[in-house]
């Protein structure tokens, strides 16, 4: 059976408690362990799916199609194991099973309660493939003396009371403030956070504090003190110049150590840290720099793109340079003055990525056709690809109207010759899964892993190294193949289709040196350690464009 770890955050949100999980995975990895994270979200959605990204970031989709929270993304890219439905839950999630039960008849007249019907069932939860790995990494979404996190924090001190002694460990991650104006790191409000982890019953094993600056013996001596946890287990997460450094750098501070510790594991079985020590050279020893202008919609929050950053990160690493990402939004190139050359000549590279809605799309094509006429490398990932396409149809193929069902679905009218439409049956595996435009917007798209079939020869099926693949969807919307001769016969060609043939997977332009749509998110699947091909070969051309002008 697993041996749990807890992980909790105190004092203040966005202290990277995910970063610090799928770190401590890598570490124990590295150490020979098998692990899996988890992530308990309090709020009340049932997933992050209907979330704007403005809201939450990412939605990170796995194989199985879950919507999930990005830190889920966070452990996928650290650790390689492929998350899965079952590796998130919110409150939300946790509620509508106990009503259905009840509803149901399931608690046979019993009264429902949050403990223990609630309790019970994030304890199922929980447990759910305990016998599968060394290590369970279960993140607590929130502050600890959050209303919404009570059932949570509840159900995780039952759930170690129920397991044999010293099978769990709380690990709680907590922020030192640096004080300017004396100088110090103040220890006060993560004693005070611990205090009110105490007083729901569950006292940290180690102590994971974020600060600016090494924690000074002193104060690392006065929380172990006041907090009940041993000084070595007192853990100081500093700022880092790249999240990769986390591992590394964490193993330094003694995270590892301090948790095998704690489960008594002894001796601890020695690190493997070539992997991370490769990593972070490749971080930190670029030997070039590409720019890469990012047009999308949700650009004010970075975290709304999130895998795309690091899958871009990934791609410079493996060709040695430094990838400078730029965010523009794009409807700034709707504007009858903008200059949309002058604006995007000095990039490498364009990349369009996902989105929902209307907005910015016009700006989004132009993109699209700039990368397309000056022969600069395009990747369009998911809408992006959508975009690609009806430009090509307006622009080459003269198809009068061109455009997607989404956004006449959107405005109420029908104004174009929907190029894009509304996807209404597929395949799943052998089973036809049905969609009607009037269904709920909660977990109804094509979401997860299917798999493509590429064409022989194609640039795709050159860059994959095989012609059958598989990639993760997330969307409602599909290129309708009634336009696919008339497409070809402009150059924009149809190399990647599912294996029925029916749905466009991957489209390309033949005479351009790297101009690609794809219809899936492969930025979900690239990792420091192995990044995506698609990635890998358009950092590539980004530098090769870089030497042309
Ligand atoms: N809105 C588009 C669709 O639903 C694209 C989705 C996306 O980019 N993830 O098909």
């Amino acid at each position: 059976m697993a041996r749990y770890v807890f992980i909790t955050g105190g004092v203040v949100s966005s202290l990277g408690k995910g970063l610090a999980s799928a770190a401590l995975g890598a570490l124990l990895q590295a150490r020979g362990y098998s692990v899996r994270l988890r992530k308990l979200d309090p709020y009340l959605n049932v997933d992050p799916g209907t979330m704007s990204p403005f809201e939450h970031g990412e939605v990170f989709v796995t194989d199985d199609g879950a919507e999930t929270d990005l830190d889920l993304g966070h452990y996928e890219r650290f650790t390689g194991v492929a998350a899965r439905q079952s590796d998130s839950i919110s409150s939300g999630r946790v509620y509508s099973t106990v009503l259905e039960k009840e509803r149901r008849g399931d608690y046979l007249g019993k009264t429902i309660q949050v403990i223990p019907h609630v309790t019970n069932e994030i304890k199922d939860f929980l447990a759910i493939g305990d016998d599968e790995v060394d290590f369970m990494l279960c993140e607590i979404g929130g502050t600890v003396g959050d209303i919404e996190g009570l059932p949570f924090f509840e159900a995780i001190r039952q759930f170690s009371q129920d397991r044999p002694r010293g099978e769990c460990i709380f690990m709680h991650l907590t922020l030192l403030p640096f004080i300017k104006a004396s100088g110090e790191l103040k220890t006060k409000p993560t004693q005070h956070s611990v205090k009110e982890l105490r007083s729901i019953g569950i006292a940290p094993d180690v102590l994971v504090c974020r600060s600016e600056m090494p924690i000074p013996e002193k104060e690392r001596a006065k929380l172990a003190l006041f907090c009940n946890v041993r000084p070595d287990s007192v853990i100081a997460a500093q700022d880092l110049a790249s999240i990769y450094d986390a591992p590394l750098a964490y193993h330094n501070e003694g995270m590892d150590q301090a948790v095998l510790d704690a489960f008594g594991i002894k001796p601890a079985p020695k690190p493997k840290l070539d992997v991370w020590e490769d990593v972070s050279d490749r971080i930190h020893h670029p030997e070039g720099v590409v720019n890469v202008a990012i047009v999308g919609k949700y650009t004010q929050l970075e975290d709304a793109y999130k895998s795309i950053a690091e899958a871009l990160t990934h791609g410079g690493m493996f060709n040695r340079v430094k990838v400078k990402a730029e965010w523009i939004d794009a409807e700034i190139f709707e504007k009858d003055d903008s200059d949309v050359a002058a604006y995007l000549e000095p990039f490498d590279a364009i990349i369009v990525p996902g989105g929902f809605g209307e907005r910015g799309t016009e700006g989004k094509m132009k993109a699209a056709q700039f990368a397309r006429e000056r022969k600069v490398p395009y990747l369009g990932i998911c809408l992006g690809m959508q975009m690609a396409v009806i430009e090509a149809a307006r622009n080459l193929a003269h198809i009068k109207d061109a455009g997607s069902e989404e956004f006449d679905h959107e405005a109420g009218q029908k104004r174009f010759t929907p190029v894009v439409y509304h996807l209404k049956e597929w395949m799943e595996g052998n089973r036809t899964v049905q969609r009607a435009v009037s269904d709920d917007k909660g977990g109804t798209m094509r979401l997860g892993a299917y798999n493509a079939t590429l064409k022989e020869g194609s640039r795709v099926a050159k860059i994959y190294g095989t012609t059958s693949i598989s990639e993760r969807h997330r969307h409602r919307y599909e290129v309708d193949t009634k336009y696919r001769d008339q497409l070809e016969k402009c150059g924009l060609i149809f190399s990647g289709m599912s294996p029925d043939g029916r749905l466009p997977e991957i489209v390309e332009f033949k005479d351009h040196p790297w101009y690609i749509g794809v219809q899936f998110h492969p930025e979900l699947k690239s990792k420091p350690f192995e990044p995506h091909p698609l990635f890998r070969d358009f950092v590539r051309a980004a530098l090769e464009q870089s030497r042309l002008v």
